[in-house]
C-alpha cells in the first residue's frame, strides 16, 4: 500500500548518485554498497511493510514512493525525480505533433494521436510526468536497457538514464554502437545488474569479445545521436550552428519536440521496406556495417527498430539527395507491391503532426524537387545511378 509512510531510518552506508543515472543503476549501486544479494531488498526492505515494485522504478509517480526513498537514501525529491524517465518529459508533452492515422481534410479531416492511458495514481508528485504509453513508444521495456562496455570501464560503474531512450544508438562519447543484447547468451540487458559490467545470466563480461567501433561510414550515426540527445535535453542546445559535424543536417535548429517528432515520422515511413529495398539505397559499406552489428536482424521485437533509426539518420546526412533517391526507392517498392506508403499524398500520410511546422517546412521543400519518373525501368535505373555514385564516393575518400 502506499497510503501511508513511516518514516524509516536512513540506510548506514549510501552511495552518491552520478551525472544522468539510472534510478535502477542508482538502486543497484545502492544494494552492492549494502552487500545485498538482490537490488529489491532497499525497495521492499524486510523491517517495512512499505513495498515499490521494481516495474514502477524507471517512472516513478507516488509521493509516498519518494518520501520513502528520500528517508531511507537521503535525497531530496528533486534528486530522485532526475534518476527517472519523467526528466525526459518535456518534448513529448503535446500529442498533436505525434498522429498514428491522418485522414485527408477532403476525406474526414479527423487525425488520431498517440493517446496514453490516463494512469490512476493516488497521490502523485507535482511534477511533469511521462506517461506510461508514451514511454512505450519511446524509451526501451522498464527493466531493460542498453549500455556502453566502455562507459561502464570508468571508475563508477554505472547506467546513463538516456541509455534507455529507444532512438539512441551509439555512444557518444566512446564513438560505439551501444549493446542491447548480451553478445554471448543474447538475453536483454536487464537494468538491475549488482555487476553492471557483465551478463547476470551468462556472466560474461559484456566488454570482452565485441568490437562496436562505429565505422566511418556509420558516422551518421553519431551525429544523428548527438541531434537526439540534444532534443533529450542531454547535450546542451545550439543556439548557433558553429558545430562543423552537424551542420548539413537540416534537423540541426528544429525545437526538441519537433525533432522528435519527425525522427518518429521518418522511422514509421521505412516501416514496409523490405532488406532488398533499404539495399538498394544505402552504400555497401554502409550496408555491410549494419549487417555486421546485427541491425538487419528480423523479425526485431522492438517498436522502433534500430536499423530505421539508422537510415533515418543515414537520409539526413546528404540531405535532401538521399531523400530523394530513399522517395525513388519507396516509388519503386509501391510499384511492386501495389501499396501506398507514406509520401503518397504528401503530406496527408507522412505521420507528423500539423504543429510541427518547422519540421514539415524541411521535408515540403525538398519533396518539391523531387521528379516522379512514372516508369519503372526509369526509376531503376536511376536508383542504381545513385547506388553507384554512393559507393564510388564512400570507397574513393579516405
Ligand atoms: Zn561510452
Ligand atoms: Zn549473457
Amino acid at each position: 500500500m502506499h497510503t501511508t509512510t513511516h518514516s524509516i531510518a536512513p540506510l548506514p552506508v549510501r552511495v552518491p548518485p552520478q551525472p544522468w543515472e539510472d534510478l535502477h543503476s542508482f538502486l543497484t549501486r545502492t544494494a552492492k554498497q549494502m552487500h545485498y544479494e538482490r537490488v529489491n531488498q532497499v525497495i521492499q526492505p524486510e523491517m517495512s511493510h512499505f513495498r515499490i515494485a521494481s516495474s514502477q522504478v524507471s517512472l516513478l509517480a507516488e509521493r509516498a514512493d519518494y518520501r520513502f526513498l528520500s528517508d531511507l537514501l537521503l535525497l531530496s525529491e528533486e534528486a530522485l525525480y532526475q534518476m527517472t524517465l519523467h526528466r525526459f518529459s518535456a518534448p513529448f508533452k503535446h500529442l498533436e505533433y505525434f498522429p498514428v492515422i491522418k485522414v485527408p481534410s477532403w476525406r474526414s479531416g479527423l487525425t488520431e494521436y498517440l493517446k496514453p492511458k490516463i494512469a490512476l495514481h493516488h497521490d502523485p508528485i507535482e511534477r511533469p510526468r511521462l506517461q506510461r504509453d508514451l514511454h512505450r513508444t519511446f524509451f526501451l521495456p522498464n527493466q531493460t536497457t542498453q549500455i556502453c562496455p566502455l562507459c561502464l570501464q570508468e571508475e563508477v560503474a554505472y547506467d546513463r538514464l538516456y541509455w534507455k531512450a529507444r532512438y539512441l544508438l551509439t555512444c557518444h562519447k566512446h564513438r560505439l554502437l551501444l549493446l542491447r543484447h548480451c553478445p554471448h547468451c543474447s538475453r536483454r540487458i536487464p537494468s538491475q545488474r549488482l555487476d553492471p559490467t557483465s551478463c547476470p545470466y551468462c556472466r560474461h563480461s559484456y566488454a570482452s569479445t565485441v568490437t562496436l567501433r562505429i565505422a566511418p561510414e556509420a558516422m551518421g550515426l553519431v551525429s544523428g545521436d548527438q541531434l537526439t540527445l540534444r532534443a533529450l535535453g542531454v547535450l546542451p542546445p545550439l543556439d548557433h550552428p558553429s558545430i562543423p559535424l552537424e551542420l548539413n543536417d537540416p534537423r540541426t535548429l528544429l525545437p526538441p519536440q519537433q525533432y522528435i517528432a519527425l525522427l518518429r515520422a521518418f522511422c514509421i515511413s521505412l516501416h514496409r521496406l523490405q532488406p532488398a529495398d533499404v539495399q538498394s539505397l544505402l552504400p555497401n559499406a554502409f550496408t555491410a556495417f549494419l549487417h555486421t552489428n546485427q541491425l538487419f536482424q528480423r523479425p526485431y521485437p522492438d517498436a522502433v527498430p534500430p536499423l530505421q533509426v539508422a537510415i533515418t539518420h543515414w537520409i539526413f546526412s546528404a540531405w535532401p539527395d538521399h531523400f530523394l533517391a530513399f522517395l525513388d526507392v519507396l516509388a519503386c517498392w509501391s510499384r511492386k507491391t501495389k501499396k501506398k506508403h507514406a509520401f503518397d499524398n504528401f503530406p496527408h500520410h507522412f505521420l507528423l503532426g500539423d504543429l510541427a511546422k518547422d519540421a514539415l517546412a524541411i521535408v515540403s521543400h525538398a519533396y518539391q524537387q523531387y521528379q516522379p519518373t512514372y516508369s519503372l525501368q526509369t526509376l531503376e535505373h536511376r536508383i542504381q545511378e545513385h547506388l553507384d555514385a554512393c559507393n564510388t564516393a564512400s570507397s574513393s575518400s579516405p
